[in-house]
């Protein structure tokens, strides 16, 4: 007799479509989080191109446009809120509170998101 294995044993695609991450417009200064695609996603809200993040990435609030634009140039840099460690520690760095030290941060580690 075989043996019975229930439905749930094996992985769903759909189960992996349902881990989400976060897509920002800058535009709307918003975050949606979605399942990642190949192709990129437009912006629910104003149809424009949308970035996809880290799922470590929380997003300020939209009325926060300073933070908004430290995240537009981090992501302009490359980084996309994946985890950046510090040389040659590993130790891990925390992403920069201001545009100022965004500056000095992108400068720093640029390196590890070429
Ligand atoms: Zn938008």
């Amino acid at each position: 007799m075989k043996k019975f294995r229930h439905h749930s044993y094996f992985a769903k695609p759909r189960q992996e479509q349902q881990y989400l991450f976060p897509h920002v417009c800058f535009s709307c200064r918003k975050s949606f989080k979605k399942p990642m695609r190949v192709l990129p996603r437009l912006c629910p809200q104003c149809q424009g191109p949308m970035v996809m993040l880290n799922r470590k990435f929380s997003a300020p609030k939209m009325t926060d446009v300073d933070q908004w634009r430290k995240v537009e140039y981090l992501v302009s840099q490359g980084f996309r809120f994946q985890s950046i460690r510090e040389q040659p520690s590993g130790l891990l760095v925390r992403y920069p509170a201001t545009l100022a030290d965004a500056k000095l941060f992108v400068k720093r580690h640029a390196a590890q998101v070429r």
